[in-house]
């Protein structure tokens, strides 16, 4: 009952002294205020209408040049100051305003501006606003600011040996969470959504690709245009330049790729999309982007994918690994609706994004595959949740779905399993609370309808959940039982309950039986015989690699046997699997297969499938071997890996992964290049295979 009986809270999570008065989804109304603590701007004094970037890219200097201009109103007269989000690797070069005058020529003034630290992650741009003429509420005015950027945290700049085919520079921009601070002057906070257009200017053969639902090109004079027509948070403006080619996969999709991997890239996609969004709209309602399509990305790219509306950007190392490649698309489609439609108004609260579109990509998956499929994806991940669950122990407050962090915490750092599985797990929790899963398909459409290209808090979910079902909030005031919402949301520790997964019985038994094979005192060569893990799927071999490793380290007998039974079969298989039975070979430092780690990692340059490794070789007794690969192959890597690899290398620590230190709610250590992901001492998106 404690739930039911609090006051109607605001979306500022501060009761509200008049309930309907609320702030709309962090649009104040005087009485309360959403607070970004990620964002140094005050975005709650204008409505960003509109913003235009013109951009030139300049590949031989690393740096793109031009100029934005913001729409924006005043929300309230007097105001005198701007601040917009920025980070020191963007300089400005003047900023000037454009006023309605009185019925003559608009009046474009120059601003006098400064730039100011926040944290390591950015700092903020104070912009003086003109008294005459004065600014009136509600009145459209224009803010251009002229600037350059290098390569500040948002922009991977990749020569060309570190593209897939090796022959052209590419460009690519990642803005989540507080990046794209790097790429132009904002409000740098996914509680503001605006629409955007750009103008970017390329040397002859590149294409430029927007996260944005138009685009046009000009050949002659090497231009290209792109207008997002729909409101998006800054976080999810994204572009890409290179040596890129498209090829068409159904009525409104298209992979883009480098030529060399184009083909490859199409086979493994190819009728399956248009598939998928046909599921999703059946679930959720229509696909509101317009266009859904796909860039691969080189290796360098940080993390697995990105849901860049109307173009998710995704990894090409992960091609070669079917089932990861088909989770990880459905997944980035799920943001679509959960995330890019509706987004988490604070990054506190990154599980509305990520717990909604992870439970939305096994609805896909269910109707798309089969429950047993969907319910072994989620034991192999809820697995790796509660892996993390004991790194931490159970009263770190990084488990938590509402997630408080201290100002100069970069949010990126506390992006781990929980925002996901634990945020999965209490949507399924609401599914199970309405009784007909059907039924709350039908309530994910009212919620998507209903705050359609908006921000929102949890509370903004939960109380339309309420309304959306009068009869379970009236039969849980009958019955005196409380709903668990803020146990949910704010309590450390494990997800409450779990969804019941016994439906993946008929796949995940079998890894079940096989690992307690190999755990009896000497596993029988005839039993493990009757088990043929080549004709297993690559989630069950995962899962069952996964379950070893936790075990790891093995009796040096078990572990010669382990590499006699599978070594062979497993080198033949997809990266995901290898890298997980390479990681059994490591942390057991078993010799004999050591020459499949060195191939492996001379083959592989990615975040994903690199400092696992390396960390693990680090953190045993194989660390001179580490040194002469990583020497062997520092040239094919991107320097901001090659960073986080020298700290592994050569000034952490040699703990080993399982004593790593847990995330801490506290400043990240200025010695991490603030292009890189965090290293030791948090949770990095590479330890749990996030797709953002
Ligand atoms: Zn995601």
């Amino acid at each position: 009952m404690a739930e039911l009986q609090r006051p109607t809270l605001c979306c500022c999570r501060k009761a509200l002294t008049v309930p309907s008065k609320s702030c709309d989804g962090g649009r104040p109304l005087g009485h309360c205020r959403l607070v970004d603590i990620a964002s140094a701007s005050n975005f709650h004094s204008f409505k960003l209408r509109h913003f235009h970037l013109d951009l030139h890219l300049n590949f031989a200097l690393k740096r793109m040049t031009g100029w934005q201009v913001l729409e924006l109103l005043p929300l309230q007269p007097g105001l005198q100051t701007l601040v917009l989000d920025t980070h020191p690797s963007l300089h400005i070069h003047s900023v000037d305003c454009k006023v309605p005058g009185g019925g003559g020529p608009d009046a474009v003034l120059p601003l006098t501006y400064r730039v100011e630290p926040f944290t390591d992650y950015g700092a903020s741009l104070h912009v003086s606003l003109p008294a005459s003429p004065p600014l009136r509420p509600h009145r459209a005015f224009q803010i251009t600011v002229r600037y350059t950027t290098t390569d500040g945290p948002a922009i991977w700049w990749l020569d060309a040996e570190l593209t897939c085919g090796r022959t052209r520079p590419l460009v690519f921009t990642q803005g989540h969470s507080v990046c794209n601070r790097s790429f132009f002057p904002c409000f740098d906070t996914p509680a503001v959504k605006s629409t955007y257009s750009a103008t970017v200017r390329v040397p002859e053969g590149v294409t430029v690709l927007m996260s944005a639902s138009r685009s046009a090109y000009s050949k002659q004079d090497r231009v290209f245009q792109f207008s997002m027509e729909f409101p998006v948070p800054a976080y999810l403006v994204a572009l890409v330049a290179g040596d890129l080619q498209h090829a068409d996969i159904g009525p409104r999709s298209r992979v883009w790729a480098e030529p060399c991997i184009l083909t490859c890239a199409v086979s493994k996609l190819g009728g399956s999309v248009e598939r998928w969004l046909g599921v999703a709209e059946g679930l959720f309602g229509p696909y509101v982007w317009g266009r859904y399509d796909i860039v691969f990305l080189p290796p360098s790219f940080p993390i697995v994918a990105m849901e860049n509306p109307c173009l998710t950007f995704i990894i090409s190392s992960i091609l070669e690994s079917q089932e990861f490649l088909l989770i990880d698309v459905i997944h980035e489609i799920a943001h679509g609706w959960f995330g890019n439609a509706v987004t988490n108004a604070t990054w506190e609260e990154m599980w509305l994004s990520e717990g909604l579109a992870t439970y939305a990509q096994r609805r896909i998956t269910t109707e798309a595959y089969g429950e047993a499929f969907t319910c072994l994806e989620t034991v192999f991940r809820l697995d790796a949740l509660h892996r993390q669950m004991r790194l931490l122990g159970d009263n770190n407050p990084v488990s938590k779905l509402q997630a408080k962090f201290e100002q100069g915490v970069n949010p990126s750092s506390l992006m781990n399993l929980f925002t996901y599985e634990k945020g999965f797990c209490f949507v399924s929790y609401l599914s199970q609370l309405c009784g007909d899963i059907k039924r709350f398909d039908s309530f994910l459409r009212a919620y998507i309808e209903q705050f359609k290209f908006c921000s929102v808090v949890a509370q903004d979910l939960l109380d339309f959940f309420l309304g959306f079902f009068p009869d379970l909030k009236e039969s849980c005031v009958a019955q005196r039982e409380g709903l668990e919402f803020e146990r949910w949301l704010n309590g450390c520790g494990p997800p409450l309950c779990e969804p019941d997964l016994s439906a993946g019985g008929v796949l995940t038994c079998p890894v079940q039986r096989l690992c307690e094979v190999w755990g009896g005192e000497d596993p029988d060569t005839k039993t493990i015989a009757t088990f043929d893990l080549s004709a297993w799927s690559t989630f069950q071999t995962v899962l069952f690699l996964d379950r070893l490793l936790d075990r790891s380290p093995l009796p040096h007998e078990v572990m010669s046997h382990l590499s006699r039974c599978y070594s062979a079969l497993l080198d033949g298989m997809n990266a995901e699997v290898q890298i997980r039975w390479l990681q059994i070979v490591v942390r057991n430092g078993f010799y004999p297969d050591l020459p499949r780690v060195r191939s492996f990692l001379h083959k592989h340059t990615s975040r994903m499938y690199t400092v696992p490794l390396y960390e693990d070789l680090c953190g045993g007794v194989m660390k001179c071997f580490a040194v002469e690969v990583f020497y062997q192959t520092q040239a094919r890597l991107h320097p901001n890996l090659r960073r986080t690899l020298q700290q592994i290398l050569f000034q952490t620590s040699s703990a080993s992964p399982a004593t790593t230190a847990p995330p801490m709610l506290t400043q990240a250590p200025t010695t991490t290049s603030p292009t890189d992901p965090p290293a030791n001492g948090t949770i990095a998106l590479r330890d749990v295979n996030v797709s953002a």
